[in-house]
């Protein structure tokens, strides 16, 4: 820019523009294509980062529950492509809120949300290693690798549980409790993605049916 200015005064005064020495002219020539080419590639380098930031956000955006920040049914949907592709083995634990239409028409809905954002950051703050999604309404689902034995993976899902049920929520002033019901299954390498699901949803209803908060396996 401050080339072109003065090349723009150099000329004002030293007219006509053949008097230009061929030297400066030739700096002048490469200076113009340096600096076009410069903000060129500036802009589209600019442009790219900020599509790539913007994808980036649109993707986090469309995969993460706006209510509780935790992955959605999407985020959990890519996360079973992943599994699919991965050697270990998984197991799946459907968490259900207890009693929480119930829980919602005494409380309210806000204080039902909040309890619902509670419970999410618990599970997560639990799990570590493992995923934690909305699946949607008051139910959660965590997948969480089988790194030693069945059986201790199991502990592991029901200690939040247990988390759950000591913990004391605290809602404008009011000090509030709440539990889970807990559906789990292993996957089965030669069932689909589904009918996992379905073992788990079932196991949950089992839960259900005997008392509620409790993990059922
Ligand atoms: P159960 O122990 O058998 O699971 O009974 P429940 O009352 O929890 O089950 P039900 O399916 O009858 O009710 C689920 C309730 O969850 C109803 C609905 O209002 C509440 N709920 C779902 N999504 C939200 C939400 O985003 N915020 C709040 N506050 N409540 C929600
Ligand atoms: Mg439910
Ligand atoms: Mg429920």
């Amino acid at each position: 820019m401050l080339l072109f200015i003065f090349a723009y005064i150099w000329l004002k005064f030293n007219n006509p523009i053949s008097d230009v020495n061929s030297t400066i002219s030739t700096i002048l020539f490469f200076a113009h294509i340096g600096i076009v080419f410069g903000f060129g590639i500036t802009f589209l380098a600019i442009l790219t980062s900020y599509t790539v930031s913007l994808e980036k956000k649109i993707e986090k955006q469309s995969t993460t529950d706006r209510l509780t920040n935790i992955p959605n049914r999407n985020g959990l949907n890519d996360y079973f492509v992943r599994i699919g592709e991965s050697k270990d083995n998984y197991m799946i634990a459907i968490f259900d809120i207890d009693n929480f239409k119930k829980f919602n028409d005494k409380n309210g809905h806000l204080c039902g949300d909040y309890v619902l954002k509670e419970i999410a950051r618990i599970a997560s703050e639990n799990s570590k290693d493992d995923f934690v999604s909305r699946w949607g309404g008051e139910e959660f689902v965590v997948i969480a690798k089988i790194d030693e034995s069945i059986e201790k993976t199991i502990s592991k899902i029901d200690r939040i549980r247990e988390t759950i049920e000591n913990y004391e929520f605290n809602y404008d002033n009011k000090k509030l409790k709440s539990t889970v019901t807990i559906g789990v299954a292993e996957y089965d390498n030669y069932a689909s993605i589904d009918d996992w699901i379905k073992t788990a949803d079932e196991k949950l209803y089992q839960g259900k049916h005997n008392g509620k908060n409790k993990t059922v396996s």
